[in-house]
Protein backbone atom coordinates (compact mmCIF):
# COMPACT_ATOMS: atom_id res chain seq x y z
CA UNK A 1 0.00 0.00 0.00
CA UNK A 2 0.85 3.50 -0.21
CA UNK A 3 3.29 4.64 2.45
CA UNK A 4 4.35 8.24 2.96
CA UNK A 5 8.08 7.26 4.03
CA UNK A 6 10.47 4.52 5.06
CA UNK A 7 9.27 2.67 8.00
CA UNK A 8 10.04 4.24 11.51
CA UNK A 9 10.75 2.00 14.69
CA UNK A 10 11.49 2.37 17.94
CA UNK A 11 10.86 6.60 17.70
CA UNK A 12 10.29 6.49 21.35
CA UNK A 13 13.59 5.32 22.34
CA UNK A 14 15.47 7.23 19.75
CA UNK A 15 13.52 10.48 21.04
CA UNK A 16 14.65 9.65 24.69
CA UNK A 17 18.40 9.43 23.39
CA UNK A 18 18.30 12.00 20.85
CA UNK A 19 16.99 14.40 23.81
CA UNK A 20 19.35 13.14 25.95
CA UNK A 21 22.46 13.87 23.56
CA UNK A 22 20.94 17.58 23.23
CA UNK A 23 19.50 18.41 26.47
CA UNK A 24 19.87 22.12 27.16
CA UNK A 25 19.40 23.61 23.98
CA UNK A 26 15.80 22.60 23.44
CA UNK A 27 14.25 24.17 26.22
CA UNK A 28 10.46 25.34 26.04
CA UNK A 29 9.62 28.66 26.36
CA UNK A 30 7.21 27.88 29.26
CA UNK A 31 8.63 25.23 30.78
CA UNK A 32 6.41 22.60 29.66
CA UNK A 33 6.67 19.83 26.65
CA UNK A 34 7.16 21.50 23.53
CA UNK A 35 4.57 21.77 21.70
CA UNK A 36 4.30 23.48 17.63
CA UNK A 37 1.55 24.87 16.39
CA UNK A 38 1.20 24.18 13.05
CA UNK A 39 -0.86 25.38 9.84
CA UNK A 40 -0.44 25.95 6.72
CA UNK A 41 -2.46 26.91 3.07
CA UNK A 42 -2.00 26.33 -0.28
CA UNK A 43 1.42 27.66 -1.92
CA UNK A 44 0.13 30.02 -4.62
CA UNK A 45 -2.12 32.90 -4.31
CA UNK A 46 -6.21 32.76 -4.01
CA UNK A 47 -8.54 33.42 -6.84
CA UNK A 48 -9.60 35.83 -4.74
CA UNK A 49 -7.58 38.20 -3.46
CA UNK A 50 -9.81 38.38 -0.31
CA UNK A 51 -9.18 34.55 0.51
CA UNK A 52 -5.26 36.09 1.20
CA UNK A 53 -6.21 39.02 2.86
CA UNK A 54 -7.88 36.22 5.76
CA UNK A 55 -5.07 34.07 5.90
CA UNK A 56 -3.23 36.66 6.63
CA UNK A 57 -5.37 37.60 9.17
CA UNK A 58 -5.87 34.43 10.54
CA UNK A 59 -2.03 34.27 10.46
CA UNK A 60 -1.48 36.94 12.74
CA UNK A 61 -3.99 35.43 15.27
CA UNK A 62 -1.98 32.27 15.50
CA UNK A 63 1.28 34.47 15.86
CA UNK A 64 -0.85 36.30 18.72
CA UNK A 65 -2.00 32.82 20.24
CA UNK A 66 1.54 30.93 19.99
CA UNK A 67 3.18 34.26 22.02
CA UNK A 68 0.98 34.48 24.41
CA UNK A 69 1.36 30.44 25.26
CA UNK A 70 4.98 29.80 24.80
CA UNK A 71 4.53 27.52 21.46
CA UNK A 72 6.32 27.24 18.45
CA UNK A 73 4.92 28.24 15.10
CA UNK A 74 5.21 26.96 11.79
CA UNK A 75 3.46 27.87 8.64
CA UNK A 76 3.57 25.72 5.43
CA UNK A 77 2.96 26.98 2.32
CA UNK A 78 5.30 23.83 0.47
CA UNK A 79 3.57 21.00 -1.30
CA UNK A 80 5.49 18.21 0.80
CA UNK A 81 3.94 15.58 -1.19
CA UNK A 82 1.86 15.99 -4.62
CA UNK A 83 -0.38 12.73 -4.17
CA UNK A 84 -1.19 14.02 -0.92
CA UNK A 85 -2.99 17.58 -1.46
CA UNK A 86 -5.83 19.95 -0.30
CA UNK A 87 -7.15 17.76 2.75
CA UNK A 88 -4.35 15.13 2.86
CA UNK A 89 -1.64 17.84 3.12
CA UNK A 90 -1.46 18.07 6.68
CA UNK A 91 -0.38 13.92 7.11
CA UNK A 92 2.83 14.05 5.26
CA UNK A 93 4.01 17.36 7.07
CA UNK A 94 2.89 16.56 10.98
CA UNK A 95 5.32 13.04 9.61
CA UNK A 96 7.96 15.47 8.50
CA UNK A 97 7.96 17.82 11.53
CA UNK A 98 7.47 15.18 14.16
CA UNK A 99 10.67 13.57 12.44
CA UNK A 100 13.06 16.64 12.13
CA UNK A 101 11.77 18.26 15.62
CA UNK A 102 12.34 15.23 18.07
CA UNK A 103 12.23 17.85 20.72
CA UNK A 104 8.45 18.48 20.13
CA UNK A 105 6.52 16.57 21.91
CA UNK A 106 3.04 18.11 20.84
CA UNK A 107 1.90 19.20 17.49
CA UNK A 108 -1.11 21.06 16.97
CA UNK A 109 -2.61 20.99 13.75
CA UNK A 110 -5.20 24.04 12.80
CA UNK A 111 -6.86 24.19 9.29
CA UNK A 112 -6.28 27.62 7.85
CA UNK A 113 -9.87 28.53 8.20
CA UNK A 114 -9.54 28.01 11.84
CA UNK A 115 -9.43 30.65 14.27
CA UNK A 116 -8.39 31.44 17.99
CA UNK A 117 -11.18 32.65 19.70
CA UNK A 118 -10.60 32.59 23.24
CA UNK A 119 -6.85 34.14 23.56
CA UNK A 120 -6.56 33.29 27.16
CA UNK A 121 -7.42 29.66 27.17
CA UNK A 122 -4.66 27.35 27.90
CA UNK A 123 -5.11 23.43 26.79
CA UNK A 124 -5.21 21.41 30.25
CA UNK A 125 -2.67 19.10 29.07
CA UNK A 126 -2.71 17.31 32.32
CA UNK A 127 -6.16 15.80 31.50
CA UNK A 128 -4.03 14.26 28.73
CA UNK A 129 -1.63 11.81 30.20
CA UNK A 130 -1.28 8.92 27.89
CA UNK A 131 -2.81 9.84 25.11
CA UNK A 132 -1.43 10.36 21.63
CA UNK A 133 -4.33 12.28 20.35
CA UNK A 134 -6.69 14.83 21.07
CA UNK A 135 -9.65 15.63 18.68
CA UNK A 136 -12.70 17.13 18.93
CA UNK A 137 -16.03 15.12 18.75
CA UNK A 138 -18.85 13.88 20.49
CA UNK A 139 -18.90 10.30 21.92
CA UNK A 140 -22.53 9.07 20.92
CA UNK A 141 -22.29 10.42 17.38
CA UNK A 142 -19.05 8.68 16.57
CA UNK A 143 -19.04 5.51 18.61
CA UNK A 144 -22.83 5.16 18.40
CA UNK A 145 -23.98 6.34 15.57
CA UNK A 146 -21.18 6.07 13.24
CA UNK A 147 -21.36 9.34 11.93
CA UNK A 148 -18.88 10.84 9.80
CA UNK A 149 -19.19 14.02 11.52
CA UNK A 150 -18.22 12.88 14.82
CA UNK A 151 -15.06 13.97 15.32
CA UNK A 152 -13.56 17.11 13.58
CA UNK A 153 -9.76 17.21 11.58
CA UNK A 154 -9.61 21.14 11.52
CA UNK A 155 -7.89 21.23 14.85
CA UNK A 156 -5.79 18.38 17.13
CA UNK A 157 -3.09 17.76 19.05
CA UNK A 158 -0.95 14.76 17.99
CA UNK A 159 1.80 13.49 19.94
CA UNK A 160 5.43 12.81 18.56
CA UNK A 161 5.77 9.53 19.27
CA UNK A 162 5.54 6.17 17.39
CA UNK A 163 2.19 5.46 17.83
CA UNK A 164 1.63 8.34 16.18
CA UNK A 165 4.08 7.73 13.45
CA UNK A 166 2.23 4.37 12.85
CA UNK A 167 -1.43 6.03 13.20
CA UNK A 168 -0.30 8.33 9.89
CA UNK A 169 1.31 5.09 8.34
CA UNK A 170 -2.06 3.80 8.53
CA UNK A 171 -4.48 7.13 7.74
CA UNK A 172 -2.21 7.97 4.79
CA UNK A 173 -3.31 4.89 2.31
CA UNK A 174 -7.11 6.40 2.24
CA UNK A 175 -5.07 9.79 0.81
CA UNK A 176 -3.18 9.59 -2.49
CA UNK A 177 -5.21 11.63 -5.33
CA UNK A 178 -6.73 9.77 -8.11
CA UNK A 179 -8.75 6.71 -8.27
CA UNK A 180 -7.60 5.02 -5.40
CA UNK A 181 -8.79 8.40 -3.26
CA UNK A 182 -12.53 8.39 -4.81
CA UNK A 183 -12.41 4.21 -4.22
CA UNK A 184 -11.57 4.86 -0.69
CA UNK A 185 -14.49 7.72 -0.93
CA UNK A 186 -17.23 4.91 -1.61
CA UNK A 187 -16.03 2.54 0.98
CA UNK A 188 -16.29 5.60 3.54
CA UNK A 189 -20.08 6.52 2.36
CA UNK A 190 -20.66 2.85 2.86
CA UNK A 191 -19.42 3.21 6.53
CA UNK A 192 -20.39 5.67 7.75
CA UNK A 193 -23.50 7.15 8.72
CA UNK A 194 -25.38 10.77 7.05
CA UNK A 195 -21.66 11.11 4.93
CA UNK A 196 -22.18 12.03 1.73
CA UNK A 197 -20.79 10.40 -1.80
CA UNK A 198 -17.54 12.70 -2.30
CA UNK A 199 -13.61 11.60 -2.50
CA UNK A 200 -12.09 10.39 0.91
CA UNK A 201 -11.40 12.95 3.45
CA UNK A 202 -8.78 13.44 5.98
CA UNK A 203 -11.67 13.24 8.76
CA UNK A 204 -13.61 10.48 7.65
CA UNK A 205 -10.92 8.05 7.13
CA UNK A 206 -9.97 8.58 10.49
CA UNK A 207 -13.67 8.22 12.02
CA UNK A 208 -13.23 4.88 10.30
CA UNK A 209 -9.74 3.86 11.90
CA UNK A 210 -11.32 4.76 15.33
CA UNK A 211 -14.52 2.62 14.18
CA UNK A 212 -13.29 -0.56 12.46
CA UNK A 213 -9.43 -0.29 12.36
CA UNK A 214 -7.59 -1.72 15.69
CA UNK A 215 -8.70 -0.83 18.93
CA UNK A 216 -5.07 0.86 19.73
CA UNK A 217 -6.82 3.68 17.78
CA UNK A 218 -9.30 4.36 20.08
CA UNK A 219 -7.64 3.63 23.31
CA UNK A 220 -4.96 6.95 22.83
CA UNK A 221 -7.36 8.97 21.56
CA UNK A 222 -8.92 11.81 23.73
CA UNK A 223 -12.20 12.86 22.00
CA UNK A 224 -12.40 16.14 23.42
CA UNK A 225 -15.87 17.62 24.26
CA UNK A 226 -15.56 19.79 27.20
CA UNK A 227 -14.78 23.04 24.95
CA UNK A 228 -14.51 24.11 21.96
CA UNK A 229 -11.59 22.92 20.47
CA UNK A 230 -12.56 23.44 17.10
CA UNK A 231 -16.46 24.86 16.79
CA UNK A 232 -18.43 25.31 14.02
CA UNK A 233 -18.24 29.13 12.87
CA UNK A 234 -22.54 28.67 12.55
CA UNK A 235 -22.98 27.94 16.29
CA UNK A 236 -20.70 30.72 17.49
CA UNK A 237 -20.19 33.88 15.70
CA UNK A 238 -23.89 35.09 16.13
CA UNK A 239 -22.93 34.65 19.92
CA UNK A 240 -19.70 37.15 20.23
CA UNK A 241 -21.60 40.02 21.08
CA UNK A 242 -23.69 38.50 23.91
CA UNK A 243 -20.82 36.29 25.57
CA UNK A 244 -18.85 39.96 25.44
CA UNK A 245 -21.53 41.43 27.43
CA UNK A 246 -22.01 38.53 29.83
CA UNK A 247 -18.38 36.67 30.14
CA UNK A 248 -15.11 36.74 29.33
CA UNK A 249 -12.48 35.00 27.92
CA UNK A 250 -10.81 32.00 29.69
CA UNK A 251 -13.26 29.07 29.40
CA UNK A 252 -12.82 27.67 25.76
CA UNK A 253 -16.56 26.66 25.37
CA UNK A 254 -20.06 27.83 24.75
CA UNK A 255 -19.19 31.19 27.05
CA UNK A 256 -16.12 31.50 25.39
CA UNK A 257 -15.11 29.19 21.92
CA UNK A 258 -11.08 28.17 21.72
CA UNK A 259 -11.83 27.88 18.38
CA UNK A 260 -14.15 29.19 15.53
CA UNK A 261 -14.11 27.03 12.51
CA UNK A 262 -15.30 28.13 9.02
CA UNK A 263 -16.07 25.10 7.89
CA UNK A 264 -17.45 24.51 4.22
CA UNK A 265 -16.49 28.67 3.49
CA UNK A 266 -14.47 28.39 0.64
CA UNK A 267 -12.79 32.00 0.52
CA UNK A 268 -9.96 31.62 -1.91
CA UNK A 269 -12.47 30.83 -4.63
CA UNK A 270 -12.92 33.21 -7.46
CA UNK A 271 -17.16 33.11 -7.19
CA UNK A 272 -18.33 34.80 -4.40
CA UNK A 273 -21.81 33.80 -3.63
CA UNK A 274 -24.11 35.38 -0.66
CA UNK A 275 -22.41 32.47 1.21
CA UNK A 276 -19.07 33.29 0.92
CA UNK A 277 -19.86 36.75 1.51
CA UNK A 278 -21.61 35.55 5.22
CA UNK A 279 -18.16 33.74 4.97
CA UNK A 280 -16.06 36.56 4.47
CA UNK A 281 -18.41 39.07 7.57
CA UNK A 282 -17.94 36.34 9.90
CA UNK A 283 -14.01 35.88 9.66
CA UNK A 284 -13.65 40.10 9.89
CA UNK A 285 -15.89 39.53 13.30
CA UNK A 286 -14.41 36.28 14.62
CA UNK A 287 -10.79 38.03 13.93
CA UNK A 288 -11.97 41.38 15.69
CA UNK A 289 -13.43 39.33 18.56
CA UNK A 290 -9.63 38.05 18.77
CA UNK A 291 -8.40 40.71 18.03
CA UNK A 292 -9.93 42.59 20.45
CA UNK A 293 -8.49 40.64 23.40
CA UNK A 294 -4.91 41.17 22.54
CA UNK A 295 -5.41 44.97 22.00
CA UNK A 296 -6.77 45.72 25.29
CA UNK A 297 -3.76 45.16 26.67
CA UNK A 298 -2.31 48.18 24.37
CA UNK A 299 -5.07 50.14 25.59
CA UNK A 300 -7.22 49.49 21.92
CA UNK A 301 -10.28 47.82 20.69
CA UNK A 302 -12.01 47.28 17.74
CA UNK A 303 -15.07 49.79 16.87
CA UNK A 304 -17.33 47.11 16.20
CA UNK A 305 -16.95 43.29 15.58
CA UNK A 306 -17.52 44.55 12.32
CA UNK A 307 -15.41 47.00 12.17
CA UNK A 308 -11.20 46.53 11.08
CA UNK A 309 -10.72 50.47 12.41
CA UNK A 310 -9.75 50.67 15.71
CA UNK A 311 -9.64 53.22 18.68
CA UNK A 312 -8.31 54.03 21.89
CA UNK A 313 -10.06 52.45 25.09
CA UNK A 314 -7.69 53.76 27.80
CA UNK A 315 -5.52 57.21 27.86
CA UNK A 316 -1.59 56.46 27.88
CA UNK A 317 -0.18 56.93 31.46
CA UNK A 318 3.09 58.16 32.52
CA UNK A 319 2.96 55.26 35.13
CA UNK A 320 2.70 52.57 32.49
CA UNK A 321 3.90 49.47 35.39
CA UNK A 322 1.58 51.14 38.46
CA UNK A 323 4.93 50.95 40.52
CA UNK A 324 5.32 55.08 41.40
CA UNK A 325 2.68 54.84 43.42
CA UNK A 326 4.07 51.59 46.08
CA UNK A 327 6.00 52.75 48.40
CA UNK A 328 9.69 50.94 47.54
CA UNK A 329 12.82 51.39 49.32
CA UNK A 330 14.63 54.75 49.28
CA UNK A 331 17.00 54.33 46.42
CA UNK A 332 14.20 52.39 44.22
CA UNK A 333 11.52 54.96 45.00
CA UNK A 334 10.37 55.84 41.08
CA UNK A 335 8.08 59.01 42.42
CA UNK A 336 8.46 62.18 40.85
CA UNK A 337 10.36 64.31 43.25
N1 LIG B 1 -3.95 22.86 3.16
C1 LIG B 1 -2.59 23.10 3.01
N2 LIG B 1 -2.07 23.13 1.75
C2 LIG B 1 -2.83 22.96 0.65
C3 LIG B 1 -4.22 22.73 0.82
C4 LIG B 1 -4.75 22.68 2.09
O1 LIG B 1 -1.88 23.27 3.97
O2 LIG B 1 -2.29 22.99 -0.45
C5 LIG B 1 -4.50 22.83 4.53
C6 LIG B 1 -5.25 24.10 4.89
O3 LIG B 1 -4.81 24.53 6.15
C7 LIG B 1 -6.69 23.66 4.93
C8 LIG B 1 -6.55 22.22 5.35
O4 LIG B 1 -5.40 21.76 4.65
O5 LIG B 1 -7.45 24.39 5.86
C9 LIG B 1 -7.73 21.36 5.03
O6 LIG B 1 -7.97 21.38 3.65
P1 LIG B 1 -9.43 21.59 3.07
O7 LIG B 1 -9.34 21.56 1.60
O8 LIG B 1 -10.35 20.67 3.77
O9 LIG B 1 -9.69 23.07 3.48
P2 LIG B 1 -10.86 23.68 4.33
O10 LIG B 1 -12.13 23.00 3.88
O11 LIG B 1 -10.51 23.43 5.74
O12 LIG B 1 -10.78 25.11 3.94
MN1 LIG C 1 -11.30 23.54 7.69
Amino acid sequence: PYSLGPKITKWDEQRVIWNEQNKGKNASRNGKPKMMLVSGSQPGPCANPMGDFYHLKFLKNRVDYARLHGLELFYNMATINKEMNSFWAKLPLLRKLMLSHPEVEWIWWMDSDAIFTDMAFEMPMDKYEGKNLIVHGFHNLLFEQHRWIGLNTGSFLIRNCQWSLDLLDAWAPFGPEGENRVNAGKMLTAKLVDRPVFEADDQSALAYLLLFDDPKWKSQTHLEWEFFLQGYWKYVVYNYENLMAMSHPGFGDDRWPLVTHFVGCKPCQLAVTPEVEECFTQMERAFNFADNQVLDKYGYAHKALASFKTQRIRKDTSDPLGLKDETMPKEHNLADE
